[in-house]
């Protein structure tokens, strides 16, 4: 399929024929009062559209506050039911929804805030099939999937496209955010190359989420939405935001476009893959066998270290993480290149393996206990850990 070049915001009303009536005045004038959205700017937003990825935890402040903000035309892809453990989170469905569709509930919900914009509804999985003519029926998409096989997919086709993606993500008390696939700013690709394997990061389900902090990052995504909209500020392309929702710690790190990321730099991905061979279970995927890793303490590394040890210390975070901190003496192998990169690991030597926190290394150490390697340590609280009990100067994030 032959690459679409990047388009500005598809105009399919022409701006000059988008006017506000006297009810429009009324309900947006708290906008309206803003110099920098003013009339112009909620008829920008009236002409507008966004496609939401997924009615959960994320899409649910994005749809609210997107249709009160008077998005014209806003977009549901969701194929799931309303499920009772959703309710904890996912603010756009009610207790008497449960069973229903997500995308019906979506509707009615955003019809009773908003009856003025229009809610399109697509209730049917995202694929390789359908995502372009989909996503190319909006201006910006809201990336609000929780699996990664729609987050490779939704990204690569915002890039072949030029749709700016609206990232966000959370686990646990942690969440992240992003704008991706602009014109001149990276794209998810340029952060995480591949999905690490089946297994070794957690789900919501499996790892739980603090409810409200995909109302968070969710609301998040919907401020860079409009913003992008409407031409102003300065958006998150170029930047991750992290945070910490038990600290509130809230901080940005730089992202920088990857001219090798296959996607928008070297643009050799001309179409849309078969994701669920890229994400699917690989051959040799790691069993979990936990208890079988043996824990070691943050300072009883540190005395390993300082004796001399030989000891091979592996960071097993994403390369922007390392970015931030990192271990003196350890060297990098993302979780996503880790089966591959196994054989380079010396396997009579003590291996020590950490983390942001510890969690993906001790999936990591599992990994290599399994194949045979005899001498394996998990840094136990990761970097972190590391960093409160060893040395202070390790930027924690
Ligand atoms: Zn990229």
């Amino acid at each position: 399929m032959a690459r679409v070049p990047p388009t500005p915001l598809p105009a399919e009303v022409p701006f000059r024929d988008v006017s506000l009536t006297p009810q429009e005045l009324v309900r947006y004038s708290r906008h309206i009062g803003l110099s920098e959205v003013g009339e112009d700017g909620q008829r920008q937003l009236k002409r507008a559209s966004v496609l939401i990825v997924g009615a959960g935890g994320l899409g649910s402040p994005a749809a609210l506050y997107l249709a009160a903000a008077g998005v014209g035309r806003i977009g549901i892809a969701d194929f799931d039911t309303v499920d009772l453990t959703n309710l904890q989170r996912q603010v756009l469905h009610d207790t008497d929804r449960v069973g229903q569709r997500k995308t019906d509930s979506a509707r009615a919900r955003l019809g009773a805030i908003n009856p003025l914009v229009r809610v399109e509804t697509i209730d049917e999985e995202l694929s390789a099939a359908n995502a372009l003519d989909i996503i190319a029926a909006y201006d910006v998409v809201i990336d609000g999937t929780d699996n990664f096989r729609t987050r490779y997919l939704t990204n690569d086709a915002c890039v072949l496209l030029g749709r700016p993606n609206v990232y966000g993500s959370v686990l646990r008390f942690e969440g992240q955010a992003s704008v991706f696939a602009t014109s001149d700013g990276p794209c998810y690709r340029c952060l995480f190359p591949e999905p690490p394997p089946p297994g070794l990061v957690p789900s919501c389900a499996e790892a739980g989420v603090l409810g409200v902090l995909p109302g968070l990052v969710g609301t998040i995504q919907a401020t860079e939405a409009i913003k992008i909209i409407l031409g102003i500020g300065e958006t998150l392309a170029g930047r991750l935001l992290l945070i910490d929702a038990l600290t509130m710690g809230f901080r940005t790190i730089r992202l920088r476009r990857d001219p090798g990321c296959p996607a928008c730099g070297t643009r050799e991905i001309q179409s849309l893959v078969d994701y669920d061979e890229l994400c699917a279970p690989h051959a040799t995927a790691p069993g979990h066998l936990p208890g079988t890793v043996q824990e070691i303490a943050p300072r009883d590394l540190a005395e390993r270290l300082r004796r001399g040890d030989p000891i091979d210390l592996i960071d097993v975070r994403e390369p922007y993480e390392w970015r931030i901190a990192r271990i003196d003496g350890a060297r990098l192998i993302p979780l996503g290149q880790f089966e591959r990169a196994v054989a380079e690991i010396p396997p009579d030597r003590d291996i020590v393996l950490y983390c942001h926190h510890g969690s993906r290394s001790r999936t990591a150490a599992e990994f290599l206990v399994e194949r045979g390697f005899p001498r394996v340590w998990n840094l136990t609280g990761g970097i972190d850990r590391w960093s409160a009990d060893v040395d202070p100067t390790v930027a924690t994030y």
